[in-house]
């Protein structure tokens, strides 16, 4: 029997999962990309934090008081650059979704699909003999009682998951990250031991290679037009037309222009964020595995034997004009936890990405109106962490292993 043909437009880390898990249910796959390999947009320098513990929508029911209180304030997580109408009535709709009980179906979501994710990556790593950058466990640090009592009310539901955790005070948490600086005030800690740190990219162009052993296509430098509402499985690849049996878009923020002449329901924006990676001088000055600053929503991690700081939720702005005060943010996190971890004379790699980010914070995983055409796209913040569980319900969706209903909050709507 012939293979079903798949194409699959965008070779982020969404892209390259998809078509690892689709190849192995014995699709014929092909997966396009503009650029010269995969992983060059949003998942070229993330955070690499897989934290089941931790993941939630990044609209909470504080979202709103602490997006105007922010504003205000010299260092911030969220900013607000020159929003137009549209960001404004995005940020609407996700207030919308903050409301409790929609978050946390949200959140619960997020947090089987990062458990999922947890899994399969552990299953390829061993089985077939990755190599990657990764460390073991999860600190999130709390500077205000009010915070960290919310962090703490929530709790019993991490035991409802499986989920393990340990609350620390600042002496205990110097035992998991020794080189932590005590003179910065915090009021606790939660440690996930289960959570990790692991390199995306890195990841992404091994599962590539394998990939690729198992028969899957990679071309690059194919720049795919707007799919068209008459033939959405009609691709037109560096203006040649192609076709399949079935499209799947995992494009990012590329997906708006390709998906645009559809009309469907896609209310997705660019929430910039921005990462620096330096190079350790003294591994025992440095995170042994990753730290988040609550109040700075800004993680600090170690990747093999390189320091990554990230954060910063930026609306409106460009990708590539840098904030001076998101840089300012994460230099003054990075100095408050680890001053010693890097030189700060030395090169410091700066990376701006966008976050292609649905106002609920899930993504949208599954069918489209238009037969053979799916999405795997709106991963926001936890891309990564949720890449391998989507990536498995996709591919469970398209060889109708699994129903619909069981993934309905992902679905388009
Ligand atoms: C500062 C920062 C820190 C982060 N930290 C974390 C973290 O710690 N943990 C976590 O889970 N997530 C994190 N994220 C989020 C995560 O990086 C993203 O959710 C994830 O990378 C999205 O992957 P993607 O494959 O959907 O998109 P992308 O990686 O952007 O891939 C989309 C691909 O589609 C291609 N494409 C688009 N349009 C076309 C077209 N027309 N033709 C051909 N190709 C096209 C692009 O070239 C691109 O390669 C972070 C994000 C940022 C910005």
């Amino acid at each position: 029997m012939n293979k079903k043909r798949v194409a699959i437009i965008g070779a982020g880390i969404i892209g390259v999962t998809t078509a690892y898990e689709l190849a192995q249910k014995g699709f014929d796959v092909t997966v396009f990309d503009k650029n010269q390999t995969c992983s060059e947009e949003s998942s070229f320098a993330n955070g690499g934090v897989i934290s089941p513990g931790y993941i939630t929508p990044w609209a909470s029911p504080s979202i709103f008081k602490r997006l105007l209180k922010e504003q205000f304030s010299k260092h911030a997580s969220i900013l607000l650059r020159a929003p137009h109408f549209e960001t404004l009535r995005w940020l609407s709709q996700s207030i919308k979704a903050s409301k409790s009980e929609r978050y946390w179906r949200h959140r619960q979501v997020l947090q089987k699909l990062a458990l999922m994710t947890q899994t399969r990556l552990k299953e390829l790593t061993q089985s077939l003999g990755l190599d990657l950058e990764q460390s073991q466990g999860f600190n999130i640090i709390y500077r205000s009682e009010r915070h960290f009592e919310w962090a703490k009310s929530a709790l019993p539901y991490l035991s409802d998951l499986g989920v393990a955790f340990q609350i620390m005070d600042q002496e205990a948490l110097l035992t998991k990250e020794p080189a932590l600086e005590s003179q910065t005030p915090m009021v606790g800690a939660i440690h996930l031991p289960d959570d990790q740190v692991i390199n995306c990219r890195q990841f992404a162009l091994s599962l590539r290679d394998e990939a690729e052993k198992i028969g899957v296509h990679f071309e690059f430098k194919s720049v795919i037009d707007a799919l068209s509402p008459d033939n959405p499985l009609r691709l037109v690849v560096n203006g040649k037309p192609q076709f399949f049996d079935h499209v799947v878009v995992c494009a990012g923020m590329g997906s708006l222009p390709l998906l645009k002449p559809l009309a469907l329901n896609l209310p997705m924006t660019a929430v910039y964020g921005y990462s620096m990676t330096a190079i350790i001088k003294e591994p025992l000055d440095a995170p042994k595995c990753g730290i988040m600053d609550e109040k700075y929503k800004v993680t600090i991690v170690r990747q093999g034997n390189r320091v990554r700081i990230g954060g910063i939720m930026e609306f409106g702005g460009d990708p590539k004009t840098h904030n001076p005060k998101a840089i300012k943010t994460l230099y003054k996190v990075l100095e408050d936890w680890f001053p010693k971890a890097t030189d700060m004379g030395q090169q410091i790699q700066v990376w701006k990405g966008a976050r292609a980010m649905l106002p609920k914070g899930s993504p949208i995983i599954g069918a489209t109106p238009h037969s053979g055409l799916w999405l795997n796209l709106g991963h926001g913040s936890s891309g990564w962490a949720t890449s391998c569980g989507s990536a498995q319900v996709l591919a469970g969706l398209m060889s109708h292993e699994i129903s619909s209903s069981e993934w309905s909050e992902l679905a388009l709507t």
